[in-house]
């Protein structure tokens, strides 16, 4: 039994494989995707004009506050820029409730989240706070207020640097009455019901807040290029050409004024090929897309990140376990493996991306980590070696295609940008779990980009990827004193 039980992965684990000519396939599609979206509104790649023009060059300056919504968890800081490179973070994190996220209203998320920028300001700048609740008792209409970049990670239709309606949600949220709504309004009136000194003054996507805050901290002679996050959910933003940008002239009401010839292009990656004319797919993909809350989009990153491998994995161990011929965890008279009832095996997206990092770190013989990590995540008792090689071949399988699958985006916009015609070196900065905790994420990446002939083995060399830690938070303040500039507002 137990040998078929491996030749039963390693065959699921087949199906995963994306080789060469479907990698290359998938960088040409994404050209044309790509083009498609930069030339109207409504394409499945939205390519999403940003409105912010330059990147940093580390000599930046100011006090910004910046929110963070976007993944498991909210994010209020306050951020020093010093203007040599370097910053000074002061943060909070709060759990999101999950019932605000699928099932709320609008409004609580909007004052939810206003009212922890309340106890933020309460707790870090109370001086500050207080200040402005005196001036306002005394009638005075000189304002001191906190300019706020607020990184909102969903699909925004942006027609200013502070102004964009929500597209649609993704990565688990579900709060139908925001959408169609200016997300930067929404907050804005949660902060003036609560009576706070504060000023939305950006709206920023956190793949655009990466890209900043890589461009701030490590600044080359040409900046950054690419911002990505491989996290919960996938995507990446870069610099366009805004003459490229030919949809910009159908945008209605748009605050912006070309000074650079450039622009920050917000790809919306994850929704890369909701057609599935290139991208592979298995039984598991399909039955994870068909009980998500949003079928048919976000199909590139339904296959990439965070929040979706971990399904894929517990679905393929679901159906091993369910098969009679396998039994995977099922008691027998030669193991006395246990599967509790209530083990998150059997509660959709019950598998946290973490086990699959976990599983994939193990490379000892016994699988002591595997097996620590299946009692840890799915409440396993004494699993057997076969069954901790079949867990780790599947998972080996699922991780390897969603680092594959990452080099499509990243080859292709440097394809369609002609980047790789000079010898510079291209500066990405990253951000989220997988890159930077699952083991050899990038390494398997690159094996695929070198497989592309626009870029092999010299463009890979060319490009350089560092972790943006922190990113959200500091290109948000980043983007935030654009904007401020912009409108003539100084900081406190
Ligand atoms: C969202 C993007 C975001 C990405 C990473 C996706 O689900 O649509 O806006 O950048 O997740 O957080
Ligand atoms: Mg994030």
């Amino acid at each position: 039994m137990s040998s078929s039980l491996l030749d039963k992965a390693t065959r699921i684990a087949r199906d995963f494989d994306y080789p060469a000519e479907n990698v290359q396939r998938g960088v040409a599609e994404y050209i044309k995707q790509s083009n498609e979206g930069l030339a109207k509104e409504g394409t499945t790649l939205s390519q999403i004009p940003t409105f912010v023009d330059a990147v940093p060059n580390g000599t930046e300056k100011g006090l910004y506050l910046a929110v963070d919504l976007g993944g498991t968890n909210f994010r209020v800081c306050s951020v020093l820029l010093h203007g040599d490179t370097t910053f000074s973070l002061t943060q909070s994190k709060i759990l999101i409730p999950r019932e605000m996220m699928a099932s709320g209203t609008s409004k609580d998320l909007f004052l939810f989240l206003a009212r922890q920028i309340e106890s933020f300001l309460r707790i870090h700048h109370n001086d500050h706070f207080q200040a402005h609740l005196h001036r306002r008792r005394e009638g005075s209409t000189e304002e001191d207020l906190f300019d706020l970049g607020f990184t909102f990670s969903f699909p925004v239709r942006q027609c200013g640097i502070n102004r964009g309606t929500l597209i649609r949600w993704t990565k688990g949220f579900n709060i139908p009455d925001a959408v169609g709504h200016d997300v930067c309004a929404l907050l804005q009136t949660a902060i003036d019901d609560l009576n706070l000194p504060v000023r939305v003054a950006a709206l920023v996507n956190d793949t655009v807040g990466t890209l900043m805050a890589r461009s701030y901290t490590s600044p080359g002679e040409t900046g950054t290029f690419i911002g990505a996050i491989f996290g919960t959910g996938t995507n990446g933003a870069y610099v366009e050409k805004t003459k490229n940008i030919t949809k910009l002239k159908d945008i209605k009401d748009v605050h912006f004024e070309d000074t650079t010839g450039e622009m920050i292009i917000n790809a919306e990656w994850g929704s890369f090929d909701n057609q599935m004319s290139v991208l592979p797919t298995t039984v598991f993909d399909d039955e994870l897309d068909a009980d998500s809350n949003n079928p048919g989009v976000q199909m590139f990153e339904k296959r990439v990140s965070g929040m979706f491998l971990g399904e894929i994995l517990r679905r393929a161990l679901l159906s091993l376990h369910k098969d009679p011929e396998f039994g995977l965890f099922k008691a027998d008279k030669n193991s006395n493996v246990v599967l509790p009832e209530k083990s998150m095996l059997f509660r959709q997206w019950g598998l946290d991306t973490s086990l699959l990092s976990s599983v994939e770190a193990d490379s000892s013989k016994d699988l002591a980590e595997v097996k620590t990590a299946l009692k840890d995540h799915l409440g396993i008792e004494c699993p057997s070696l076969e069954e901790c090689q079949a867990v780790k071949i599947l998972v080996h399988a699922i991780g390897k295609r969603a680092a594959r699958l990452s080099a499509v985006p990243l080859a292709a916009i440097l394809v369609h940008t002609n980047k790789l015609a000079s010898d510079d070196i291209i500066d990405v900065g990253v951000d989220g779990s997988l890159v930077e905790f699952y083991p050899n994420f990038e390494g398997h990446m690159r094996e695929a980009l070198r497989e592309i002939p626009e870029v092999g083995v010299a463009g890979d060399k060319k490009i350089r990827i560092g972790i943006s830690k922190d990113g959200s938070g500091v290109g948000a303040a980043l983007i935030a004193l654009i904007a401020s500039k912009e409108q003539g507002i100084t900081a406190p």
